[in-house]
């Protein structure tokens, strides 16, 4: 860190190759080099073990290895893990693994803060701002896997953008990191098991879509009617209300054939009454998709946003059964860590 040689990690393989047929190194010593950062996680040259003395030397001179350091590490009563982790500027963003039964997810961050203002979001609250790099962002995933044989004793298994920040406002980097993690030459995690959670950006949907990924894709909806939606998140009409977001929703459908899930918290006198969960059985049916019933946690001592009473929770589930829409009641995780989804805010920046 603090080095200001270029990061060799932020160069392709292409570009890594090119690098060393300039110099009139063999090409496969940049295969061997990618392995090395991708897939064996070297900290520094000198592990690179099959070059020679000379060439990891002349590396080191001409590059730096930075990586992201985890800062804080806490862990919940019920296992949930939660990282500070101090990005190569020294900014924070938070990253939280969870642990079920069978698997474990890790929850990565794409940006360092938001732009977008969510009204019961956390991160929205922080002031600095910057996308990650697609190292950075990787970086939170080996570690996540690496905590995760360590701590539950098996290698990760999932991963979702649900972290701070939009995943699809940075979007080249996002897809720079989904294709390392994903890669053979790299991580080499299956893409299915990769889940990106957006606010709703057609734009990128239908970008992502005709790049088949094979990734699952969530929505943030929070509310099926646009008065109500744009209230509580000003992102939507911006990007054009649920109109332009179904279309892309119905696109990334036609193209992927997957089911979306969307991802849904009930507010006390927000989205609690009748007409809002018709919508929402209106809209679900549009395009094939399942409903996440998400826990609200609180992120400040306001009562602007409360959690609606179970009775509601339990009359959307029973409205949306009905229309033949499976949907899911999730319960938080963490929370006594202020991990939980909304909550990632980097208490150490305050
Ligand atoms: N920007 C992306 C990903 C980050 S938010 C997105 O909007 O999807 C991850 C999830 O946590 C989203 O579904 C978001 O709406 C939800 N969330 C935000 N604040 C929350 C809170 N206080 N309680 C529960 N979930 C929250």
């Amino acid at each position: 860190m603090g080095e200001n040689k270029p990061n060799i990690r932020q160069l392709s393989l292409e570009e890594l190759t090119a690098f060393f047929t300039a110099k009139g190194e063999k090409s496969f010593r940049a295969k061997q080099v990618y392995e090395w950062l991708w897939k064996k996680n070297a900290r520094n040259f000198d592990e690179m073990t099959n070059l020679s003395k000379d060439l990891r030397a002349f590396l080191g001179d001409n590059f730096s290895i930075p990586h992201i350091e985890i800062k804080q590490f806490q862990r919940s009563t019920d296992g949930t893990i939660k990282n500070a982790v101090t990005l190569i500027d020294s900014l924070i963003v938070e990253s939280v693994l969870i642990p079920t039964e069978k698997r474990t997810t890790a929850c990565v961050s794409s940006q360092v803060g938001c732009s977008l203002d969510c009204k019961f979001c956390a991160t929205a609250l922080l002031k600095n701002m910057r996308n990650l790099t697609p190292d950075e962002i990787v970086d939170q995933v080996i570690e996540a896997d690496l905590q995760s044989k360590k701590y539950y004793h098996h290698p990760l298994s999932n991963i979702v953008f649900m972290g701070m920040g939009e995943p699809l406002l940075n979007f080249e980097n996002v897809m720079t990191a989904i294709d390392k993690i994903t890669s053979d030459k790299a991580l080499g995690m299956a893409a299915r098991r990769i889940t990106i959670s957006t606010s709703g950006i057609p734009k990128r949907i239908k970008e992502m879509a005709d790049r088949n990924l094979k990734i699952g894709l969530a929505v943030s909806l929070h509310s099926a009617i646009d008065e109500i939606r744009t209230q509580i998140m000003p992102v939507n009409k911006r990007q054009g209300g649920l109109k332009e977001l179904l279309k892309a929703l119905q696109y990334w459908h036609q193209k992927t054939k997957s089911r979306i899930t969307f991802e849904y918290l009930v507010f006390k006198g927000i989205n609690d009454d009748d007409k809002s969960i018709k919508a929402l059985v209106d809209f679900a049916k549009k395009v094939p998709s399942k409903v996440n019933l998400i826990e609200y946690n609180p992120i400040d001592d306001s009562d602007t946003f409360q959690q609606a009473d179970k009775k509601v929770i339990e009359k959307y589930q029973k409205m949306l059964d009905n229309a033949g829409i499976v949907s899911t009641i999730r319960n938080s995780r963490g929370s006594d860590i202020d991990a939980a989804c909304g909550q990632l805010a980097n208490k150490l920046e305050k």
